[in-house]
Parts: structure tokens; sequence; C-alpha cells
């Protein structure tokens, strides 16, 4: 395949926009080479600007769980466009989503929506800070709860690919309110609330972590952490950013039937516009301006567009009750497939997966945090990335990232894809 409009595409943005892109994850750093320009996308497949065609793992990152350009949020999209993109007034549509939302997540009485999952997981901590009276909170080496100060601290996904998961530009006093701890490691965190007795107000956690590859918390992880929780005046975050609408209906709160205290929304929320939310019950969401002292705002917050493509994909996912469990197993046969032909090819790997979320790691003893995600083979992951995009086949361009499973996917597209990971392993 030639990328050769790409290349130019990509000179001409890095002239005016820092790395060429407007979000260090879509540059090629980790793999080398230059980014692929798209042009249009359809169900499973990417065309690029140079007439290729690909089929894409990544899906925005996460949105577009039914395909891309889904036909029901388009049209919604467009129909609303026409009424008005924006007023900074209330309506309807608002209501409708969050009334959906608030039926599909068990737990939740109230919702807010914004416009990323930053903004949502930065709420929610400064909501929890307001509702405890205390500073202190605890996220994982290797969560990423997205780019506000306080999470830039051992951070996952684009922060640890390129090497900086510590950003300089946080202070030192915004660093020592963020304690870290280890991912599946219950006795860390006790240990931490032990040490910082009464002065923690949330455990932010990604419940199933996606942004060091995906791993699946231990069993009784997510349970102690509730418990830790409850038995110390703690409030227990779910970023529900990534796996949210993604892994179940109610998200992992459902799958793994445990309760979180406040849980963060994005990605599959907007249905690929860019929205994120948080929610918890009515005492907590209350204690949000303009009803309780804790403020939080925006301009574009509750945008129409925005609105009508969320709602759209939510009806969508709440009408299709097999829907979930049709992306299981196309994910468990695409593990299964992998598996084989790695194994065939004596490549040392670990496959992880849950749900509609993937990841294939470079080592052979099982990755469980931070530490044993960072042990992977990058030299073999850049030949994997390289190899695959030569057959046509997208995935995430670093090793610490998750694959998506969508519903547009077909079982041919899984064959194409497991034979390509044949023939590319065979050249590690
Ligand atoms: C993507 C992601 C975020 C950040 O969301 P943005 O919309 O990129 O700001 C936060 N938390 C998790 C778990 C994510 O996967």
């Amino acid at each position: 395949m030639l990328y050769k409009r790409s290349s130019q595409l990509f000179a001409e943005a890095e002239k005016v926009i820092p790395g060429g892109v407007n979000s260090p994850v879509r540059a090629f750093k980790a793999v080398g080479g230059t980014p692929i320009f798209v042009k249009s996308a359809k169900g499973a497949y990417l065309y690029d600007e140079d007439g290729n065609r690909l089929i894409d793992y990544i899906n925005s990152w996460g949105p577009m769980i039914l395909g891309h350009a889904y036909e029901p949020v388009v049209q919604a999209v467009i129909e609303k466009a026409k009424l008005g993109t924006s007023f900074g007034m209330p309506t309807e549509l608002e209501t409708q989503i969050a009334a959906l939302a608030v039926s599909m997540v068990p737990n939740i009485d109230k919702i807010r929506f914004v416009n990323s999952g930053t903004e949502a997981c930065m709420s929610a901590v400064r909501l929890a800070r307001g509702f405890t009276k205390r500073d202190k909170i605890i996220k994982f080496a290797g969560c990423y709860h997205g780019h506000s100060d306080s999470f830039l601290i051992q951070a996952g996904s684009g922060a640890i690919t390129f090497g900086s998961p510590n950003s300089p530009g946080v202070t030192a006093g915004t660093a020592k309110d963020t304690l870290l701890a280890k991912y599946n490691d219950l006795q860390n965190v006790a240990a931490l609330i032990e040490a910082n007795k009464n002065e923690i107000a949330a455990i932010i956690v990604e419940p199933v972590a996606g942004n060091m590859g995906c791993i699946p918390p231990n069993k009784g992880f997510l349970e102690g952490l509730r418990q830790l929780c409850t038995d110390n005046g703690i409030l227990l975050i779910f970023d529900e950013v990534m796996t949210g609408f993604r892994l179940a209906r109610g998200g992992v709160q459902e799958l793994f039937n445990v309760t979180a205290d406040i849980v963060t929304f994005g990605k599959v929320i907007g249905g690929g516009l860019p929205v994120g939310a948080f929610a918890a019950r009515s005492a907590i969401m209350n204690y949000l301006a303009p009803l309780g002292p804790v403020y939080q705002a925006g301009t574009l917050s509750g945008n129409p567009l925005a609105m009508a493509a969320g709602l759209a994909m939510l009806q969508a996912l709440d009408t299709d009750r097999a829907i979930f469990q049709r992306l299981e197993e196309k994910t468990a046969y695409l593990a299964a497939g992998i598996d084989k032909v790695l194994k065939a090819n004596t490549v040392a790997f670990t496959i992880n997966s849950i749900g509609s979320m993937i990841s294939v790691h470079f080592d052979a003893a099982p990755v469980v945090d931070f530490q044993t995600a960072t042990k992977g083979d990058n030299e073999i992951f850049k030949k994997f990335f390289h190899g695959l995009l030569q057959e046509g086949i997208y995935i995430a361009p670093s090793a610490y990232e998750t694959w998506f499973i969508t519903d547009a996917l077909t079982y041919e597209d899984l064959d194409f894809t497991i034979r390509a990971i044949d023939k590319v392993s065979k050249t590690f």
C-alpha cells in the first residue's frame, strides 16, 4: 500500500499543528512512519486519502461501537443541525438522553453532560472533593483519566507511549494530592489509605483498564475497592469513559455487580461527537451548581448535535439486547484465532480480552498492571503494526492501547485479520 498523499498532508500539518496532530496518540512516534490521513469511513472500514481501505480496530478510540457512519446517528445529527447548532439554553433532548442513560446504568439518579472524558473525570474529582471535604485522591499507575493536571501522574495511553507519564507543567502542589497505587493490588491501596487516614476524597479507577492495553480486574479487586471506600468514607469513582455502554448496557457496575459512587462516561455516549458525562445518586449530584456549592459549567455542554448523536446511539444499544453478546463472541473468535497463529509461529505473547476489548502484548508473562504492561517487546510490536498496515488492517500505533471490536465487523473480516497476523508474525 502507498501512503503518498498522507505523507504530504502530514508534512503540511506539521507546519501549523504541533507534531501534525491534535492528540498525540494519533502520531506514529512509537512505531515510526507517518500518520495516515483518513478521508471517510463506513461500517468496519476506513478509507484514507490515498484510496486505501483499512479494517479499523481503533474505531475513533472507542465511540464507534456500531461501526462508522451508523445511519440513525448520522440522520439524527443532520436533522438537528437544520434546527440550529447551539443555543446555550435548555432543550428537551438533554432530558431525553439523561433519562435514557439513567435507566440503562445501575445506581445513578442524575447525570450531567460535558464535552469530553477529560472534563467528566476532572469534574467528578472536584465533586468528590467538595462532597467529602477532603483533598487527596488515589489513582492507579497506567490508568488514564484524561489530561487534567491531577491525572497526569503515571498516566496510561499516549502518556506512557511517549514516555511522559508524569507531565511537565503539573505543579508539585497538584501532584502531592494524587496518590499512586498499583492496579490489581488491594494491599497497596489499603496501605495508602492507612497512611492518609481521613484525607482521601476518592479512588478513581478504570474498572476494566484499557489504557495500558486491556487489563481486566482480578477476581475480588473491584469488590475490595468498594469495601475499602465504604469503610473509610471515600467515594469510589468508576471511570467508564471507555467501558460505559460498551461492556454491558450498564457498564462495569452491571458486569461485575459492584457499585460505584460516581461514574464517568465519554466515547460511546456521544456516538462519535464530543461528549462526556458524569453521574451519581442524587445526594452527590445535588452538590453541583446551581443546586449546590461545587461549580462546574460549559458553554457547549449538552450541545444539540452531540446529544442527538448520543441519544441515537444509546437508543440503538438499549433496543438491541443481543449486541453485547454478539460483540463478545466476535472478540473471543478473534482472540482464539490470534492465539492459534502466534503459538504456531512460536511468538512470546499474552492476549487480554473482555467483552469487545482486546489487546495483544508481546511478552509471555501475564499482564496485570502497569509494570507488567511495560514488559512487552516494542520492536516486535512495530513490525506487527506496520505488517498489519500493509495488509490493510489498522490497529492503534502503540502497544499500550486496546483494540475495539465493532458490530460492523464480519467474521470474514476477522478471518482476514487472523490470516494477516499469521503472515506478519512469520517475519518477527
Ligand atoms: C479516553 C479516556 C478518557 C479521556 O477522554 P477524552 O474524551 O479523550 O478526554 C478518560 N478516561 C478513560 C478511561 C479513557 O479511556
